[in-house]
């Protein structure tokens, strides 16, 4: 079965008590024993739950994985595949990742508990040059964020192999509509489900699929010693977004070409980022692993005040996060950015001039109507012709 069939059949036939056609809401902390030693299955919601355990069935299926365990949120999903390491392997990451992941390797590495080295992952002569003895994991996020830098996880995949490395992908940017990193050889799978698993921007989640039943054992251990599993009421939003996953992929990719193209024609705008056009340079190495290019859309201007854009927009919000229903517009270098050093934002191509956008499900055309006249409220101060004499 295809997974748009997939994604509806699993998360509808789970009631065999009533038949109920949406999953249950276990909206429980623990659950009666039916003698001592004797459970239902389920104990306690940290261990596990009905509710939780049908998105995770779903969210390893959509994966093709052997498991996986839903987490609070993304970073919860991270913390959890770093936990797996001893005290001081080393961990080659992705140099152009989520801010987060790489706050969060900077303090365990700080801490004395990983060594951690940011490698430019679509250079495979780095990657192999930057293996150590107690390397133990390649954490590769692609495409990479605001850029949309796509690297070859064939290729590094085969490369960690050689090595026994632990190959993590966040895949949250393509989602599994788009990106199975498994079928690349891949390990563990992480996401951030707040964005486009979730899609509706009312929750805050993550999972960890794993491709062996052992490592998914591992990691739902891992998280029930942690305490990073997520509640029933949030696994019941996301499942309940994870069935139209396939419907809101194909239109949030379809309107991103759009905008992508209208943007690449508008002479106030320099640069496009977007894997689906042609003149991008992940293009070709997109369209070998992706079966879609995703809603993200990066672009710099060639002149004016940036803030006059970012403040225009009436249908985009002003808004940080991405892969909801609705066009959101923000500002990397104030914004999801803000926390990396001026020098490291210039090093990763974050200039002041450039805006992400995560575009939504609204009609494309109206979409692109916000742009333009925000766009067309930008002032280009133009250098007076003849300098005034002073
Ligand atoms: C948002 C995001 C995360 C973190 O997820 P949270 O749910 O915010 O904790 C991790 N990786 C990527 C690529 C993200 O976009």
């Amino acid at each position: 079965m295809q997974p748009e069939t997939r994604a509806i059949l699993a998360t509808t036939h789970t009631d065999s008590e009533y038949g109920s056609i949406v999953t249950p809401l276990y909206q429980t902390s623990n659950f009666r024993f039916r003698e001592p030693g004797h459970s239902t299955g389920y104990d306690y919601t940290r261990s596990g739950n009905p509710t939780r355990n049908t998105l995770e069935h779903v969210l390893a299926d959509l994966e093709g994985g052997a498991g996986s365990v839903a987490v609070s949120t993304g970073m919860a999903a991270i913390t959890t595949v770093l936990a797996h390491f001893k005290v001081g392997s080393h961990v080659i990451a992705t140099h152009d990742c989520y801010g987060g992941t790489a706050r969060l390797l900077k303090l365990l590495e700080s801490q004395g508990k990983l060594e951690v080295s940011f490698v430019d992952l679509g250079n495979i002569v780095a990657v192999r040059s930057a293996i150590k003895p107690n390397t133990a994991c390649l954490w590769i996020e692609t495409p990479s964020n605001p850029l949309l830098r796509v690297v070859d996880v064939g290729a590094l995949v085969k490369l960690a192999k050689v090595y026994g490395l632990l190959v993590a992908v966040d895949n949250t940017f393509m989602s599994p509509f788009f990106f199975r990193p498994f079928d690349f050889g891949a390990d563990v799978i992480v996401h951030s489900t707040t964005k486009w698993l979730n899609g509706h921007s009312d929750v805050v989640s993550g999972a960890v699929v794993s491709r062996t039943p052992e490592l998914a054992e591992r990691f739902h251990w891992l998280a029930n010693a942690l305490g990073t599993t997520t509640g029933s009421f949030d696994s019941w939003l996301v499942l309940r977004g994870v069935k139209t996953l396939s419907v809101r992929m194909k239109q949030h990719a379809v309107n991103a070409q759009a905008v992508a193209e209208f943007l690449l024609s508008h002479p106030l705008v320099s640069e496009v980022y977007y894997p689906g056009l042609e003149s991008d340079p992940s293009h070709e190495i997109a369209k070998s692993q992706f079966t879609g290019f995703g809603g993200i859309v990066s672009f710099r201007l060639t002149a004016g005040n940036i803030r006059d854009v970012l403040g225009a927009t009436k249908i985009f919000s002003l808004a940080e996060s991405l892969g909801g229903v609705e066009s959101l517009i923000e500002h990397p270098a104030t914004m999801s950015h803000a926390s990396m050093t001026p020098e490291l934002r210039e090093a990763a191509g974050i200039t002041e001039n450039l805006i992400r956008l995560s575009i939504g499900i609204e009609h494309v055309d109206d979409l692109i109507a916000d742009l333009d006249q925000a766009l067309s409220a930008i002032t280009v101060w133009e250098p007076a012709k003849e300098a005034a004499p002073c």
